[in-house]
């Protein structure tokens, strides 16, 4: 059987993988556009953050350990152009302009996802970049090293914006951060938010919210960020505007399309062509709190999904049972967690969600070291569930959200998560951790 993966980084390589594990007889062939394949995108603003640091120690796994200990047949360079589902067959050229042409007993679609660039005068100029695969993080350090770059201006404030203008800062870099929305992050409970737009302007950086973006001119080498009432000027622009599932050949061969135009799998990844399967960015999932169809391209699920399509192609039949929203990031000193719904999303769900919002310590009262953290915690009235949860703090607050993660996957009322036994000493929480604190003050408005 000839399993072809198309797209060689974290879905793609995780189920090669695991597919030559499981099978090791099986024919895998892998096709990336790029000459990068398995590598952590996520440690990029950590790395960039770093002049000394290679860009290439993000690699997590070569291509040849790929090609010679686990006997994948992984060709890099080679662009899948078309999915011909009558044939079954991909074709495509490579990177010396060769066509190639495989046909595929099972086909996985894992070719990720772009970022967004708008189509505005000046994007394309020099010295303007966006931060996806590994080839920009190597492209953003050098274009640094050679500008030597002093000043920048961020479009966008999603996580990728917020941790690159940390690590700008940490090159003593001047960041300006702009965005048209009004709203810092309209995803977040308004409290916890303007706790995290604090913590970056503490840090120096400009937060320019409510600007249109109009177009982007080069003046000397300076690069000029225009908006109707507002111009911010930096050697270098990093677009970071969000991403957009690369599903143009999923469309065009036919295949459905879920939720922002990602690909639409069923539990078991598999579109609706029997022989084929999407995972990663590229592909939609369920949500655990509100079972519809959601599109949230984060690593450990494209991960799990590689892995679950491997699976399901060597005879195992598993079924995943989707997502929780559960996302976290670092902004300088503060730990940023979400998990479920927020409580517009519950609203937009057909919930009647009830909120709270509570401040209070991370560590037990007057043990040393006790840092402030925030809670928001989301509630159904009608049916009692536990439908989301966000912290804020300077410590805790990331590895504490993951026992709320683990609830909404448990489908966990507020009451039975407010009896949970969660564990205590004084360097590490208060005798009820702030999240029991939040959702007996939930209980008190259900
Ligand atoms: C800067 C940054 C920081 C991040 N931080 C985090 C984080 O902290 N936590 C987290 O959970 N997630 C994070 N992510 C997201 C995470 O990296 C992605 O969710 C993950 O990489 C998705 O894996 P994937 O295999 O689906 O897609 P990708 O990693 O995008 O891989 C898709 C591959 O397909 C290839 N491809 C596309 N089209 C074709 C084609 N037609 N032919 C051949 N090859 C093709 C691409 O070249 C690419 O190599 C971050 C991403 C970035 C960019």
């Amino acid at each position: 059987m000839a399993f072809i993966i198309i797209g060689g980084d974290a879905a793609g390589m995780s189920a090669a993988s695991r597919a030559k594990r499981n099978q090791q007889d099986l024919e895998i062939i892998v096709l990336e556009q790029t000459e990068d394949v398995s590598y952590s995108a996520c440690g990029m603003p950590y790395n960039i953050a770093d002049a000394d640091r290679e860009i290439n120690d993000l690699v997590v796994r070569h291509a040849q350990v790929f090609r010679e200990k686990q006997g994948i047949d992984l060709r890099t360079g080679h662009r899948v152009e078309s999915i011909d589902r009558d044939s079954k067959r991909v074709s495509g050229k490579n990177l010396q302009g060769e066509e190639f042409d495989i046909s595929y007993d099972k086909l996985l679609i894992a070719t990720g996802a772009s970022p967004i660039i708008p189509d505005l005068q000046g994007f394309d100029l020099p010295g303007v970049m966006a931060l996806k695969s590994l080839e920009d993080g190597r492209k953003i350090k050098d274009y640094m090293r050679a500008k030597n770059v002093k000043k920048a201006v961020i479009i966008g404030m999603g996580y990728i914006a917020l941790e690159m203008c940390e690590a700008l800062r940490a090159r003593g870099i001047e960041v300006d951060m702009v965005k048209p929305r009004p709203v810092f992050l309209p995803w977040m409970a308004e409290e916890l938010a303007s706790v995290v737009r604090e913590e970056i302007e503490s840090n120096g950086v400009g937060i320019h919210t409510g600007h249109k973006i109009e177009r982007i001119e080069a003046e000397g080498a300076a690069l000029r960020v225009i908006c109707p009432d507002l111009v911010l000027e930096g050697q270098m622009v990093l677009a970071a505007i969000g991403v957009k599932p690369n599903s143009e050949l999923a469309a065009k061969s036919g295949l459905d399309l879920g939720p922002s135009n990602s690909i639409a799998v069923d539990r078991s990844l598999k579109t609706n062509d029997k022989d084929i399967y999407a995972a990663g960015d590229c592909a939609d999932a369920y949500h655990v709190v509100t079972e519809q169809k959601a599109w949230v391209p984060l690593a450990l699920r494209a991960n799990r999904a590689g892995w679950t399509v491997a699976d399901n192609i060597t005879g195992k039949r598993i079924e995943l049972q989707g997502i929780a929203g559960s996302a976290v990031f670092k902004v300088f000193d503060l730990e940023v967690a979400r998990t479920g719904l927020s409580v517009a999303e519950a609203e937009k769900s057909g919930f009647d969600p009830v909120e709270v919002v509570i401040k209070t310590r991370s560590r037990a009262h007057a043990h040393p070291g006790s840092k402030t953290i925030h809670i928001q915690i989301v509630g159904d009235k009608k049916s009692g569930r536990l439908l989301g949860m966000q912290i804020v703090g300077k410590e805790g607050a990331v590895h504490r959200i993951k026992a709320a993660s683990v609830a909404l996957h448990a489908k966990m009322t507020v009451e039975a998560f407010s009896q949970c036994d969660l564990a205590y000493a004084p360097p590490f929480s208060p005798t009820w951790d702030p999240m029991l604190t939040a959702a007996n003050q939930l209980l008190k408005r259900l």
